[in-house]
């Protein structure tokens, strides 16, 4: 025995926290995981889950446009926010309620609570109350970051608060080029809002191959989006009819809502970090090893509080893998190359692996294989759109280290092809596979022609 209240205290009842706390218990060891929000964390509360059911209602407009050249006349469409807002708010909670459920039947203690390290071993709550343990995991997440403050700044929205607006804004500014920009780009645009992107750099989706930046700008146009780049929001004035945004160059745009999606920080404020002694690295994300250990021995951290690979599956993983290491007598590390990932844009992107860019410097001899083609369904319904397809080979082993996909559905199928790409698969592979017909995907397996190929006159 020892005079420790818990074997391990979670801080954060998120992706990372609940796995880890749930695992951890599964093994024996007595917890307590505090939250001081909502059971669920970001990607279940304000993140992936209502973000993937509003992107799902923003694409019905398309399907009864669509529909027409199939033979339907469905008269003119109506859409209610409200009702989407309620009832995507009731399945939260349902979520929640599981959650919360799940970490019961594990006797994980949940204490609704913030929890602030006063040293390596003890936690206060917000009661005052202390709690000894054994091990600390820190799973605090990460939240809306605006930059540097700017004229009106307090006009603005986060993603946070675009899951609860009243209404549905006519016209919005979206400034920012990532994931979450993009995602709710689409998913206005698709509810029926006038939607404005305001990117800084020259095109969207910085680290992603240069192929995917350009299609994806191009069917966000073809939608209806207004991309503007090389350009940031300089000042949000109130008046009557909405908000007049400035931009850098001083041109004006009248909205009814802008909001900013610029990054995410980890949620490192005044936890007592310094005073338990973990450090942060000069982004703020605490500092771990490969096991998710910080620096100090007994108190570990993952997820999107660590800033490795800022994804919900990543941080399930690491939480997983924590308290195997530390409870299963299992030590495992948490492999974060060849991480798939998708944006829920309009269309979808998929990718896993390697850039062209980054393959041709990392490797030298490298073959690309791409494809851009009218999706068969776009045939009758007349809309104008087309899927891009890229596998990025490396030119001495002839492994796939690369695959880009934007179209329908492109994170469905990414998932499938990051089986292929994890183990090994080479473009051989790819090739002896039979084509399923007539599907999009198909079109990954007949690639024949180099569109590129370097580094092979040096080498041959
Ligand atoms: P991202 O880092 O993806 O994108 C931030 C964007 O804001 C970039 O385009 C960046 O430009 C721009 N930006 C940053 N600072 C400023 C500034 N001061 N002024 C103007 N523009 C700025 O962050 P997100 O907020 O979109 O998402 C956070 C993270 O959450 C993602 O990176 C991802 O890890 C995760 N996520 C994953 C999703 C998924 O898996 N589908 C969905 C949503 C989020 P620049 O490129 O020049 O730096």
């Amino acid at each position: 025995m020892t005079d420790n209240d818990v074997d391990l205290f979670v801080i954060g009842a998120g992706s990372g926290g609940v796995r880890a706390a749930r695992i951890a218990a599964s093994y024996g060891a007595r917890v307590m995981i505090a939250e001081e929000y909502r059971v669920g964390g970001t990607c279940v509360i304000r993140g992936c889950v209502p973000k993937k059911l509003l992107v799902y209602a923003s694409r019905f407009s398309d399907e009864f446009e669509d529909a027409i050249g199939y033979g339907w006349s469905v008269g003119k469409p109506k859409f209610d926010w409200t009702a989407l807002i309620a009832n995507k708010d009731r399945e939260i909670a349902r979520l929640e309620a599981a959650y919360t459920t799940t970490l019961g039947r594990y006797n994980v203690e949940i204490v609704k609570s913030r929890a602030v390290l006063e040293d390596a071993h003890t936690v206060r709550l917000a009661t005052g109350a202390r709690i000894r343990a054994e091990t600390i995991l820190i799973a605090t997440g990460a939240r809306p970051h605006h930059g540097t403050p700017i004229a009106g700044e307090k006009h603005v929205i986060s993603s946070n608060e675009a899951f609860h607006l009243k209404k549905l804004p006519k016209r919005i500014l979206i400034q920012g080029g990532g994931y979450i920009a993009l995602e709710f780009a689409g998913i206005f645009n698709g509810l029926g809002s006038e939607v404005t992107l305001v990117y800084r750099g020259e095109k969207i989706l910085r680290g992603f191959d240069e192929d995917v930046r350009e299609h994806l700008t191009r069917e966000l146009e073809l939608r209806g989006i207004k991309v503007l780049t090389r350009k940031i929001v300089k000042e949000v004035e109130k008046v009557d009819h909405g908000f007049d945004v400035v931009l850098s160059d001083n041109e004006q745009i009248v909205v009814d809502l802008a909001m900013f999606a610029t990054g995410r920080r980890p949620n490192v404020e005044g936890l007592g970090l310094e005073t338990a002694g973990v450090k942060i690295s000069e982004r703020s994300g605490i500092m771990v090893d490969a096991y998710s250990r910080t620096s100090v021995p007994n108190i570990y951290a993952v997820g999107d509080v660590t800033d490795r690979v800022n994804l919900t599956p990543v941080a399930i993983r690491e939480g997983h893998a924590f308290a195997d290491t530390v409870f299963g007598d299992k030590p495992t590390k948490v492999d974060h190359s060849n991480v798939p990932t998708a944006v829920f844009s309009e269309p979808e992107v998929g990718v896993i692996g390697l850039t062209e860019a980054q393959a041709v410097e990392k490797l030298g001899k490298v073959d690309i294989y791409k494809t851009s083609f009218r999706p068969m369904k776009a045939t009758l319904s007349g809309r104008d759109t087309r899927v891009f397809m890229k596998l990025v080979v490396d030119g001495n082993t002839d492994k796939i280290v690369g695959c880009h996909i934007i179209g329908p559905d492109a994170a469905e199928l990414i998932q499938v092809v990051g089986i292929a790409v994890t183990m090994g698969a080479t473009k051989a592979d790819f090739d002896a596979t039979m084509a399923v017909h007539p599907t999009a995907a198909e079109e990954l397996i007949t690639l024949r022609e180099k569109a590129m190929t370097y580094g092979r006159a040096a080498a041959e």
